[in-house]
């Protein structure tokens, strides 16, 4: 948490400088541009910015903000004393009743661990301890030490009580980890927050969880840059007209851990070996209606490869996704044909 804090502290810094210096030279040249007004905050593990493009109110970016701390306060694991942390305490103890927002985050969750026959499951939680792929504390397992810590992952041992609003983990040691899942549920909700307060066009982005609320302001639709996997932070692939939408990709070469003989070790853990899923995708960019939908649907293709996850996704309504395999190609589902250009030439369209 440390160094991450560290990195992006110093990045927050570098791109403030540059937005500076970048509005300056913009005032000078046009000075008749409507700048959005933006907020930066560092929660839920990421650097969220949320641009509101036809409201100047700092008071609706107050009340974004400490809606996003209310979420990291409620579903981090990386936090003491929140809900999820006291859910995993009482493991094998007792049910926890839980406010609104855990419920319906674990109630997704545990949808999508069905769904996809647990190969997302948000019951990950040992395992990714275990690991803390992202931490400075991360180092590889023991085999041995996987073996004892697989039985306490299981979807099937979590349950929810809807009549008092409680979840309960059957067997002690067992953890809930929204990793997966929980920006995109975070970004869903404060799409819906502006929404309330009149805001009709707005960029939220938590991370690589991106929401474009309506249109930009002339009516025209956004044009969004789609992650490099190989590049996370910085440079782009190609870029996607959309609006109304949310795109969230995920990638293995943000968080890793490397071995003596340089075998990367990357943060999506298939829960049935407690090892990372290993095949030929580099990265996936979900586009999704709901976000909470694309994270976990970005998180869950992992465990597919490329063929069987655009099969997938061709198969779940109003959902198109971009797969970036570790060798530069690119593989795209039918509807977004029309809409997303390539841009970078190191990489190829494969269909
Ligand atoms: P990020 O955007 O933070 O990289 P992802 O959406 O790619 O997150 O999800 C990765 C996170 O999900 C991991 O850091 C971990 O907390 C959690 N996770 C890892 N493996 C699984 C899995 N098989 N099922 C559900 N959650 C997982
Ligand atoms: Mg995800």
């Amino acid at each position: 948490m440390y160094n991450y804090l560290k990195k992006f502290g110093l990045s927050l810094i570098l791109s403030s400088l540059i937005g500076v210096i970048y509005l300056t030279g913009c005032n000078q040249a046009m000075p008749t541009t409507v700048e959005p007004l933006s907020r930066t905050e560092f929660v839920l593990g990421t650097v969220a910015k949320i641009s509101l493009y036809d409201h100047q109110s700092e008071e609706i970016l107050d009340l974004a903000a400490n809606r996003l701390h209310e979420l990291e306060d409620t579903l981090s694991i990386n936090k003491t004393g929140t809900l999820i942390d006291e859910i995993n305490n009482q493991a094998g103890i007792a049910p926890v009743q839980v406010d609104e927002d855990t419920f319906k985050v674990i109630e997704r969750g545990l949808a999508y661990s069905e769904l996809t026959d647990g190969a997302f499951d948000i019951t990950v939680g040992p395992i990714v301890k275990l690991w803390n792929i992202g931490f400075p504390e991360a180092r590889i397992p023991s085999p041995e030490e996987i073996k004892a810590t697989l039985p306490l992952v299981g979807f099937d041992k979590a349950t929810l009580n809807a009549a008092d609003s409680t979840v309960y983990l059957k067997e002690k040691g067992m953890q809930l980890d929204l990793g997966g899942i929980g920006k995109g549920y975070a970004a869903d909700e404060i799409a819906d927050l502006l929404r309330s307060q009149g805001v009709q066009h707005a960029l939220i982005d938590l991370g690589g969880n991106l929401y474009t609320l309506g249109t930009k302001v002339d009516g025209s639709l956004w044009n969004i840059g789609v992650q490099d996997p190989f590049n996370p932070r910085g440079k782009i692939i190609g870029r996607l007209t959309t609006a109304d939408h949310s795109i969230v990709t995920s990638g293995i070469y943000e968080r890793y851990i490397e071995d003596e003989a340089g075998h990367k070790y990357h943060h999506i853990l298939d829960p049935k070996t407690g090892y990372p899923y290993e095949n030929e995708i580099a990265g996936v960019t979900i586009v999704s209606k709901s976000s909470t939908d694309g994270d976990a649907l970005s998180t869950s293709v992992f465990a597919l490869g490329i063929e069987k996850g655009l099969e997938f996704i061709e198969s779940q309504p109003d959902v198109e996704a971009i797969f970036i395999t570790t060798d530069y190609k690119i593989y795209i589902t039918e509807g977004l044909k029309d809409i997303f250009t390539l841009t970078n030439d190191a990489f190829t369209l494969a269909n």
